[in-house]
């Protein structure tokens, strides 16, 4: 998937796009969902240019990707979710219904998530 810098995400970084930020440094940004699927409904994104995890783990630098990680498990301890657990998402092209074509990972928390999928196989 080649990036498209006119994802709302990369928009987002550019400042074009409000957001409502739980955390910023150098290298990620995490911000609320716009349409909440569970009362703690964060996204977690790294500054650099991946199209989905798919091509941040086959592209970035091992240690780019071990420090991303880590600040995901840092941000849902922020945000509270470590408490009574949460659930990583992270979509990765048709199948999954990606939407956004910016590496993102959906930290969802804050009450029982139910079973991984909706529909069955
Ligand atoms: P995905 O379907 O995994 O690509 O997830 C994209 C997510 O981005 C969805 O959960 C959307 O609700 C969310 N989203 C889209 N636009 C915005 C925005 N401007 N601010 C915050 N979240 C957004």
């Amino acid at each position: 998937m080649i990036y498209d810098s006119t994802n709302i995400f990369a928009r987002i970084l550019r400042g074009e796009i409000p957001n409502k930020t739980v955390y910023d440094d150098e290298h990620v940004l995490a911000f609320h969902d716009v349409s909440p699927a569970a009362p703690i409904h964060v996204l977690v994104i790294p500054k650099g240019e991946y199209s989905s995890f798919d091509d941040f783990a086959a592209t970035a630098n091992a240690l780019v990707i071990a420090q991303f990680f880590k600040k995901v498990q840092d941000i849902a301890v922020l945000v509270g979710a470590d408490k009574t657990g949460y659930r990583l998402v992270t979509n990765h092209g048709a199948d999954a219904a990606q939407s956004v074509a910016h590496f993102h990972i959906h930290i969802l928390a804050g009450k029982p998530l139910g079973s991984l999928l909706a529909e069955g196989a």
